[in-house]
């Protein structure tokens, strides 16, 4: 599945930072100590916009998942289906994301993940999530 070209907005150039570099970056609200997602915009506990930037481990669980199956091309060739994941991060806050390098078989709740990213030629890195075993 083409999920199209990622572009920065200004906003998000910490995230995009951070996954050119191999690191998950998220929002952290200072006052109460929260972990937040990285498209965060205010603290739902205390509503301050004042989110700083902070990284994450990459450490995430499988909450729920969906399995999308693309249309074959032209040439009859079928596309491998796409794994379309919420995972639940080590620090709390869950984000919507692929999976990456999974069978249908092993998917579960609570699957152990860890956050990679993906280096397009164009466009921003964007995060994947592949399962993990220590
Ligand atoms: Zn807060």
């Amino acid at each position: 599945m083409d999920i199209g070209v990622l572009r920065r907005d200004g906003r998000t150039d910490p995230f995009f930072d951070g996954a050119a570099a191999d690191r998950l970056v998220i929002k952290h609200c200072a006052s109460c100590d929260h972990r937040l997602t990285p498209d965060a915009g205010d603290c739902p506990d205390c509503g301050t916009t004042e989110l700083a930037w902070a990284d994450a481990s990459g450490a995430a669980s499988l909450v729920t998942w969906t399995v999308t199956h693309g249309r074959p091309a032209a040439d009859g060739t079928v596309p491998p289906p796409a794994f379309l994941a919420l995972v639940e991060l080590a620090e709390g806050p869950w984000l919507h994301a692929r999976l990456d390098g999974v069978e249908r078989a092993e998917l579960r709740e609570g699957l152990p993940l860890r956050a990679v990213f993906a280096h397009p030629d164009e466009g921003e890195p964007y995060m994947l999530f592949r399962p993990w075993t220590e």
